[in-house]
């Protein structure tokens, strides 16, 4: 099985998609990636859609990558008796520290420090700017506010208080539990929540233990400035635009989004494009044209990946949603102007071996009639390095580690088969070839590029390329041992 396209799809898991056949139904659409949002659900549901994966990755026999978001400071409103309530605007509205379910007139918000911080006039915004409410006079438990836009409030819908700056953390408790509870688990990336500083991702990575990537979701002002020191210590980059557009102006998200990718892409790491990509989608079968144009923007600027929230995990249109992602992606793959708009921004890096291997390998594909790059890959910084040329024929990363081919399931282009760990160059390329005909990508009379490193298994060390025929015979005769 494989995709007929390069950008990855990240699909966020929920009531709408917890059950076997939804999952496996998500991923043969052609979601990548399988997103758990630690907000939302408790250990017990998480451990469920974890092992549902699993199955369907084993059932498949295609590696899946399972990114473990974990909530940050960020602020929530508690539940409501009825689950949701529709807030109108110029009505009364309150936020206190009682537990108690709430109404159309108030709810919890379990945040001592904010009604700390509050005062009169300032704005709070619910679920990702929808709803808006200014303080009229406040406490040290409560805050009355009065509807400035209304809309459908609903459990645990995140608040955002952009005038005032609120010491938080930036792992709580809770955090530190989940994170703990999903490494141990077995997932492949670890999402943080409203990172500020190089220091809060420095932090994550010392409570993973190298069990799981780390992600840094950039949604702070903060984020945003000190972008290059926090790249430099990630894994990867999430442009996490619900709460980027409420921290700062939403004029500035687009901006902010070109120059994340770019950074993330030049230093080859995946970088996911994120919220209401086809938010319509929610409620109905069609998206927007808006949203489309919205999808395929993320995709023109060579995004790793792009993500559904809402869309796949409370919508009522989930695999619509992932089957609407992947049209737009093949459809704008195709398009010449596609790979021009690529080709003038790739970034060229040559300062190792590895480099001058990688743009070695796809130049020559794209002179001759190459039919795809196998590069093989430990750690999966190879691969990493040939998405990062965007070349036009197919990656196939070869691995003998599920852990590495699945952290490849959101880089850009990557198609991962687990091999045997290689000692003989000639039983690599033969690896290679049956990897490239099996999977679909080539035939006996198709040529392929092959780039490994000699010794094998040595971190660190791509040094060869070979333009392989795909005619075992052929491979048996003419190449060294
Ligand atoms: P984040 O800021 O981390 O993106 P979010 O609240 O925006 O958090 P998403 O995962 O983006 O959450 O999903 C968007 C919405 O979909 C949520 O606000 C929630 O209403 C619904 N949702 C998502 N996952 C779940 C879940 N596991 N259980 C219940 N509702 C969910
Ligand atoms: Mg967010
Ligand atoms: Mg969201």
């Amino acid at each position: 099985m494989r995709r007929h396209r390069n950008v990855k799809i990240v699909a966020t898991l929920g009531p709408a998609s917890s059950s076997y056949e939804m999952i496996r139904a998500l991923f043969e659409a052609g979601a990548d990636v399988f997103r758990l949002n630690m907000s939302h659900g408790v250990h017990e549901d998480i451990r469920k859609r974890h092992e549902i994966i699993r199955q369907v990755e084993k059932d498949l026999g295609r590696p899946i990558g399972i990114l473990a978001d974990l909530q940050g400071p960020k602020l929530r409103v508690g539940v409501f008796a009825n689950g949701e309530e529709e807030l109108v605007a110029g009505a009364a509205f309150r936020m206190d520290l009682s537990a108690a379910p709430g109404d159309v007139t108030r709810v919890n918000l379990p945040h001592p420090e904010i009604f700390a911080a509050l005062e009169p006039g300032a704005s709070l915004l619910v679920n990702d700017g929808k709803i808006r409410l200014t303080v009229d006079t406040c406490g040290k438990d409560f805050a009355d506010c009065t509807v400035n836009v209304g809309g459908t409030i609903s459990n645990r819908k995140g608040v955002n208080v952009p005038d005032v700056v609120l010491p938080l953390a930036a792992l709580s408790q809770k955090d530190r539990g989940d994170l703990e509870f999903v490494c141990e688990l077995g997932v492949d990336w670890l999402a943080l929540s409203f990172v500020q500083r190089p220091e809060d991702v420095i932090e994550a990575r010392g409570l993973a233990k190298g069990r799981a990537a780390i992600l840094s979701k950039i949604e702070k002002p903060a984020a945003v400035k000190a972008y290059d020191a926090i790249l430099q210590v990630s894994d990867g980059i999430m442009v996490a635009r619900g709460d980027l557009g409420v921290e700062l102006p939403v004029t500035s998200v687009p901006p902010i989004q070109k120059r994340l990718v770019r950074g993330a892409r030049a230093a080859a790491k995946p970088v996911i494009v994120a919220t209401q990509m086809l938010e319509s989608m929610i409620e109905s079968p069609v998206p927007t044209r808006a949203e489309v144009s919205d999808v395929a923007t993320a995709i023109y600027e060579g995004a790793d990946a792009i993500m559904l929230s809402a869309e796949s995990a409370a919508g009522k249109y989930p695999v619509e949603a992932v089957m609407t992602m992947n049209a737009v992606a093949m459809s704008v793959e195709k398009d010449p102007t596609y790979r021009s708009v690529i080709e003038a921004s790739r970034v060229v890096r040559r300062e190792s071996v590895a480099d001058g291997i990688v743009a070695a390998a796809r130049e020559i594909a794209e002179a001759t009639n190459i039919k795809a790059i196998c590069c093989f890959s430990q750690s999966g910084t190879t691969a990493s390095l040939v998405a990062r040329e965007r070349p036009h024929v197919p990656i196939i990363a070869l691995t003998p580690l599920m852990s590495t081919a699945r952290r490849l399931a959101l880089t850009w282009g990557a198609h991962c088969v687990i091999t045997p760990p290689q000692d003989r160059f000639k039983g690599a390329v033969l690896a290679a070839v049956r990897a490239a005909r099996e999977d679909g990508f080539a035939t006996e009379e198709d040529q392929i590029v092959v780039t490994a490193g000699v010794p094998f298994n040595v971190k660190g060390t791509t040094n060869i390329l070979r333009v392989a025929p795909c005619d075992e015979r052929l491979i048996s005769r003419v190449d060294p041992e």
